[in-house]
């Protein structure tokens, strides 16, 4: 809702003093900010006081809810303890001890060792780093390029961001960096040819991928980064037999895979590790955001013995490994960390997922048939509505993410903040909510819907 501003408001002093993150400079100048003030469970307030459902866990990343006392207690209690210390030089301390062997035994495949960074960028450009220092490690210093899909969501950082698929993320930042390939995205519903099975699509992506190594030369190819379920992509579900076809390539070459599980990790499809849902043999896992339930920043790679092996002889020979950073490891994250994913067994909110997954994707399928539709899809506690505008003539002049960007100012109308990949709406919310929050989150998407429709017809 456009409100007159008040000189000096909050709003007011935001667009004076701050530069947001994935904003239109200019519109944020003459828009009204949206205050978040406090939160509690699924639903966080704005500065009037205003209720919203928030559908996506803030970035994909509240897992446990908001304003959980005991990750609350967890940062106080580390806060005194000790402040900050990190892992330099082989200086350590006990939360970082205890976070490392807790993910190495909760992890789905045998993994060797963590090493922790403070965002999903920074996790994925070091394991960028580490890829090509092991192929140096190894002899193979021709082996360095990367495979990243389209739709591919990384990071933003320099390298991490290549990998990502969106040209936004390219343009006039003089990206992306070199040795990044890019293949076809296993988005069925859109890419997917007129009588082609799921099967079939998986085998066209497989041939497509292997064409592609023996293009560039499979002796020069490193490493694929996948994300088990793509998330800012569109939560683009992988249809059936596709990872266990592109795995099969990769093991062919000799290609490392890894498992970008920002999004997926810690029970967003129903499993702890999206790897897990689609049998998934990662030789590096790159965690973030729900590992912490984003309440401090956090991130961490998990790499397996074919991976640490190499690099730790490299480091050897080189006197140490020349990276890491201030933040990595903090002990107050690291033990917000620990408390997390203790809040995530102790409630088993990994089954709390998949058994009100279940039924907030069922209530959505009623959607499937609506006009302004086109697929609804997801996995556990993680969907899209894709809207599609083809059946609405006065709809032909909306650019793409006109529509998602419509249904979700109207949405937020509503008290439930969703977001928008292009015009599929994005539902990704706390692993805590009810089978009450997601009836008012079916009720409120419905009336949106055929508000929107209305305007349309
Ligand atoms: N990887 C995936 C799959 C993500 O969804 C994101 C963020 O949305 C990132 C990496 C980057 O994480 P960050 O924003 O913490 O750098």
């Amino acid at each position: 809702m456009k409100m007159t501003m008040i000189p000096n408001s909050n709003e007011a002093r935001d667009i004076a003093y701050h530069f947001h993150a994935y904003t239109d400079a200019r519109k944020h100048e003459a828009t009204t900010p949206l205050i978040i003030d406090r939160a509690e469970g699924a639903y966080v307030y704005d500065s009037n006081g205003k209720r919203y459902l928030e559908g996506m866990a803030g970035l994909w990343s509240v897992a446990v809810g908001f304003g959980e006392r005991r990750l609350v207690q967890a940062a106080a209690r580390q806060m005194e303890r000790l402040s900050f210390g990190h892992n330099f030089t082989s200086r350590t301390h006990m939360p970082a001890i205890d976070l490392a062997e807790k993910l190495v035994e909760i992890a789905p495949v045998p993994m060797s060792k963590v090493f922790f960074t403070n965002s999903g960028s920074e996790a994925n450009d070091t394991a960028i780093k580490m890829i090509w220092y092991r192929s140096n490690a190894l002899g193979q210093s021709q082996r360095k390029k990367l495979i990243a899909r389209e739709r591919a969501y990384h990071g933003v950082t320099l390298a991490s961001g290549s990998l990502t698929a969106f040209s936004y993320n390219h343009e006039s930042f003089d990206m992306p960096i070199a040795n990044v390939l890019r293949t076809g995205s296993p988005h069925f519903w859109r890419d997917a040819e007129p009588g082609e099975s799921e099967e079939d699509f998986a085998s066209r992506r497989a041939n497509e991928l292997e064409k592609l190594i023996l293009d560039e030369g499979p002796e020069t190819i490193a490493a694929f980064f996948g994300e088990p379920v793509l998330g800012a992509g569109g939560v683009v579900v992988p249809p059936r037999t596709y990872w266990e076809k592109i795995q099969a390539v990769l093991r062919k070459y000799d290609i490392l895979l890894v498992a970008d599980e920002v999004v997926c990790g810690f029970g967003r499809t129903g499993n702890m590790f999206g790897s897990q849902t689609y049998d998934i043999k990662p030789d590096i896992m790159v965690l973030s955001k729900a590992l912490s339930s984003s309440y401090l920043p956090i991130s961490a790679l998990l790499v397996n013995d074919k991976v640490y092996q190499p690099i730790a002889d490299e480091s050897h020979r080189i006197g140490t490994f020349g990276h890491g950073f201030t933040g990595g490891a903090h002990p107050v994250a690291a033990a917000v960390a620990l408390e997390n994913i203790a809040v995530i067994e102790d409630r088993d909110l990994v089954g709390n997922a998949s058994r009100v997954g279940q039924y907030l994707r069922d209530g959505l399928q009623r959607f499937s048939d609506h006009p302004l539709v086109g697929e609804v899809r997801g996995v556990g506690l993680v969907a899209a509505v894709e809207l599609f505008k083809q059946n609405f003539p006065n709809a032909a002049g909306l650019k793409n993410g006109e529509l998602g960007a419509k249904a979700n100012a109207y949405l937020a109308e509503e008290g439930v903040l969703l977001r928008a990949a292009v015009d599929a709406l994005t539902i990704c919310p706390p692993l805590t909510i009810t089978v009450g929050d997601a009836d008012f989150l079916i009720e409120k998407i419905g009336k949106v819907l055929n508000r929107v429709t209305a305007e349309l017809a």
